[in-house]
């Protein structure tokens, strides 16, 4: 079957064929032509997600899925959350400093790095959380997938993307994920599972091919 992912990483795009499988013919808005961003203005992951898929279904009216990832670190009371990706600019505007551009990785690891140093006796615990929205048909279905770790004290690795430098998984204790290979990362992911979940539904209720 033919399914649109609303995504222009090439990174998650690689991640989800792989979960997929070979029954799937996995496009992109860029695949259909279409160059609109799509939005993710809502407060929550979930209705983030939604947006994104539902804006991508009115453009290219076939069945799509979107995925939207947070991060929650417990000293912070569960910040940044849905707001990963601008992160550094929310606390630039709280503290009155001059704002750095929206998804500047580094820029979000120096603030998140400095508002834990503010709490030097906090566990450093934190999670990814991510949810898909599939949209099939006339229905709207939603996965989620999570991954337990904490906040290294400094960066380490180059791979992956985002956080990864700063986050040490559960199930990895000895490394940051920037610096497991991109197959393991995508075995424990938080995006990985929620996609498998996916993966799953539609293969026992005969969507495949
Ligand atoms: P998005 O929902 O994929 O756009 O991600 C939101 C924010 O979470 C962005 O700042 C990403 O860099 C970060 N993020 C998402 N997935 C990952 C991941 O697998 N590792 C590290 N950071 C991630």
């Amino acid at each position: 079957m033919k399914i649109v992912f609303a995504t222009g990483n090439r990174g998650k795009l690689r991640e989800a064929a792989e979960i997929l499988g070979p029954g799937y013919q996995l496009l992109t808005p860029a695949d259909l032509e279409i160059t609109e961003e799509l939005p993710e203005t809502a407060m929550t992951l979930k209705e983030n997600s939604i947006q994104k898929a539902e804006a991508l279904r009115a453009l290219c009216g076939m069945d799509c899925f979107a995925d939207d990832t947070g991060l929650e670190v417990d000293a912070l009371g569960g910040a940044p959350g849905a707001h990963a990706a601008r992160f550094a600019q929310d606390v630039a505007r709280r503290d009155g400093l001059p704002l750095p551009p929206d998804h500047d990785f580094s820029a979000n690891i120096d603030t998140l790095l400095r508002e834990l140093a503010k709490h030097p006796d906090a566990p450093r615990t934190a999670r990814f959380r991510s949810v898909v929205t599939l949209l099939l048909g006339d229905r709207r279905l939603f996965f989620e997938g999570t991954l337990e770790g904490r906040i290294a004290m400094e960066r380490s690795g180059s791979g992956g993307f985002g956080y990864d430098p700063v986050f040490i998984a559960d199930d990895y204790p000895d490394r940051s994920v920037a610096e497991l290979p991109e197959e393991t990362k995508n075995a424990i992911s938080h995006r990985g599972k929620a996609l498998r979940a996916m993966a799953l539904w539609l293969q026992e209720n005969g969507y495949e091919k």
